[in-house]
């Protein structure tokens, strides 16, 4: 049994790992930069262990650093919570090699998922449904190119292989276009991914994000905890989400359910995951996997009371799933708002001193955030400081709690999104909802 975990992350994902490890009877182990040395979760870990300098690359992705704090520790595994070095195969094989347990999926299944073309090819091998596109990657042959995207229609999408965080994209509306927007984005990729191989797929003009969480241990059992709707984003970025998608039948459930748990089954997964699908016209596109907890979990711990990352360690000390899939049910509405460090309109990162810090509460409130009075927001990492979860018996009700939760929050002396998050929960067709992935920038534009 794992009895000491190492938290390779900061902020609210560390706080949200800790918390599961000590509900566990696990010590835990926060490593920090010099940045975060003050932070509470810091102090509240059975031991912390200082990586390195604030700049991320010095510290948080510090693997040779992050190993060695395992080791003076004494620790048995290592969780990686999500960003940083969550989906670096690398990291994880050389974790595994040291000796300790990565809390995760086996490092070959982060590498084949990482690359975006092996990912579709497992997965239409085992039977997901994928968008329409260039069955791998583009080569030089310009007339082989060309007759794909006609072949596709316009308007298509270029995308990089190693690409993430919504970046390496690029929406290509006519023939005209094709081959110089190819050339721009193998550009950008190479820069960014260091990595020029771009492939094609549909562009989906109206398509909702919907995704599936599955948990799988290493002696292949699988399951589905059913599916969350991240369709409200900027940027690519979730800004608010929900469990269940409204409008998913539970038929429809139920069958595309099967096929993620099917698909894991194949590929050997382990641990909890993330199927992530376009969804249009009442049918499911797979785009990609997240072979790590995602920052929207708590809207289906909320809707299925099973705690997530407790599930990863149990599985990751090589315990049988706890859970047959028909002892998942689901219940209620759970819906969840990102608070991010930022200007609600500009979006200009707001670091800084919290001056004064209420968090919300009641009935089916949940509010995962590491911050509190006088805590400096840093301005080295991810804006986000926290999430605001709310629960009710149906969509409505979880949104008018979160309205509530929202104007009884006070976050004083930096500035945050929570105003967008009262335009939005405001809005009569989000209430009405669904909405497509565009509805949050085109309201924006209005
Ligand atoms: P990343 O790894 O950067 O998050 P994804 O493949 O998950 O990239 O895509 C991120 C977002 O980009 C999706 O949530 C969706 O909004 C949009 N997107 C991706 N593929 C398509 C597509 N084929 N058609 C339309 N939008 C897409």
């Amino acid at each position: 049994m794992i009895d000491k975990v190492v938290i390779a992350n900061r902020g609210e994902i560390a706080l949200r790992v800790q918390r599961a490890c000590r509900t566990l009877g696990i010590k835990t182990v926060a490593l920090h930069s010099e940045a975060d040395r003050d932070a509470k979760y810091v102090r509240l870990a059975d031991e912390s262990v200082c990586i390195g300098p604030a700049a991320a690359a010095k510290s948080y992705l510090n693997i040779p650093a992050v190993i060695s704090a395992a080791e003076v520790t004494d620790a048995v595994a290592i969780h990686p919570g999500y960003g940083f070095l969550s989906e670096n195969a690398d990291f994880a094989e050389r974790v595994e090699q040291s000796g300790f347990i990565f809390i995760g999926p086996r490092p070959e299944t982060i590498r084949l998922m990482g690359d975006k073309i092996s990912a579709i090819r497992a997965m239409k091998e085992a039977g997901v449904p994928c968008v329409p596109g260039s069955d791998g990657p583009l080569d030089n042959d310009e007339a082989r190119t060309l007759a794909i995207a006609r072949d596709i229609g316009y308007p298509v999408l270029i995308k990089a292989t190693g690409g993430g965080g919504g970046k390496g994209m690029r929406v290509v509306h006519s023939e005209g276009a094709l081959l110089s927007s190819i050339a721009l984005t193998r550009a950008e990729a190479k820069a960014a991914f260091n990595n020029d191989v771009v492939y094609m797929e549909k562009y989906l003009e109206k398509p909702r994000h919907v995704e599936f969480q599955v948990l799988a241990d290493e002696h292949g059992h699988a399951i589905h905890l059913g599916e969350r709707d991240c369709s409200l984003q900027r940027r690519h970025q979730k800004v608010i989400e929900e469990c269940p998608a409204p409008g998913v039948s539970s038929e429809m459930r139920e069958r595309m359910g099967a096929v993620c748990v099917e698909a894991c089954r194949r590929i050997g997964y382990r641990g909890a995951g993330t199927f992530e699908f376009l969804y249009e016209h009442g049918r499911f596109y797979f785009i990609e996997m997240n072979t790590r907890i995602q920052v929207e979990h708590p809207v289906t711990e909320l809707v299925t009371g099973v705690d997530l990352v407790q599930q990863q360690i149990l599985i990751a000390s090589g315990e049988p799933l706890r859970y047959r899939q028909e002892d998942i049910v689901m219940r209620g509405h759970a819906m969840e708002c990102r608070i991010n460090a930022e200007d609600p309109t500009s979006f200009m990162p707001s670091p800084g001193r919290i001056t004064q810090y209420h968090p919300p509460g009641g009935p089916g409130i949940r509010v995962d955030s590491h911050v509190y009075n006088n805590y400096v927001v840093p301005p080295f990492y991810d804006s986000m400081i926290g999430k605001v979860v709310a629960y009710g018996d149906s969509r409505a009700v979880a949104m008018a709690r979160l309205r509530i939760a929202l104007s009884e929050m006070v976050v004083d002396g930096i500035k945050t999104n929570i105003p967008l998050h009262h335009l939005l929960l405001n809005d009569a067709l989000f209430q009405a909802g669904p909405v497509d992935i565009h509805y949050l920038e085109e309201r924006l534009k209005a």
